[in-house]
């Protein structure tokens, strides 16, 4: 019932201490042990709810416990990656559309574990050359419902696309929706696997 109780690797549950987090929220009490479980997952749950440490925390203790050759291994979508994977040894790069891209290419060189970007800025990536999705173990997807009311859906399907190749059943997926419309009832189903349902 409380952090103390999941193991998510020492580095990390001090990370959790230092964040002054004791108890999972809801969507990080059901959601955490599905995904440490290696399963797909689409949560309904809302900004404040604590999502973004619901993905955060087992992409980041996967990364840290697993032997994984290629990099990048994880896109998420949340700036917060940073703080969690403080002294883990898990490397976190972000690259916002908005921002001055040289800099992102510099970071981006010097090594990647969990690629934290805007579906735009991915893309404008990709078609650089600069990152290969191929090989990709974690991808989460947050405010999916936002992402589409912004017209993403092109460069989401674009993305995803790319990490197609990663053998099946080695890619695991978790969409972020704080609503659950038709759209994003499609997108669960092609991108993700026996995906679980969870509600908050
Ligand atoms: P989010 O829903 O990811 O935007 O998170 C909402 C806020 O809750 C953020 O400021 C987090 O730092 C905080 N938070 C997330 N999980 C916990 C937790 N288990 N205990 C206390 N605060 C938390």
């Amino acid at each position: 019932n409380t952090f103390a109780d999941i193991d998510l690797g020492d580095a990390l549950n001090l990370n959790i201490r230092r964040c002054k987090y004791v108890k999972p929220t809801p969507v990080q009490r059901h959601a955490i042990p599905i995904s440490l479980a290696g399963r797909d997952l689409m949560a309904c749950a809302q900004t404040g709810s604590g999502k973004t440490a619901a993905f955060c925390f087992p992409i980041i203790s996967g990364i840290m416990r697993g032997q994984f050759p290629q990099r990048p291994r994880g896109v998420t979508i949340h700036e917060e990656a940073r703080k969690f994977a403080y002294q883990t040894g898990v490397k976190v790069v972000v690259a916002y559309g908005g921002a001055p891209i040289n800099q992102q290419l510099r970071e981006l060189e010097r090594g990647v574990d969990i690629l934290v970007a805007t579906p735009g800025r991915l893309v404008d990536l990709l078609e650089r050359a600069k990152v290969s999705l191929q090989m990709i173990r974690y991808l989460a997807l947050d405010e999916a419902d936002r992402m589409l009311d912004m017209g993403f859906e092109p460069q989401i399907r674009k993305i995803v696309e790319q990490m197609d190749m990663t053998p099946r059943g080695e890619r695991q997926t978790m969409l972020f929706s704080a609503t659950f419309p038709k759209e994003i009832q499609r997108m669960a189903s092609d991108f993700l696997s026996n995906y679980i349902f969870l509600a908050v």
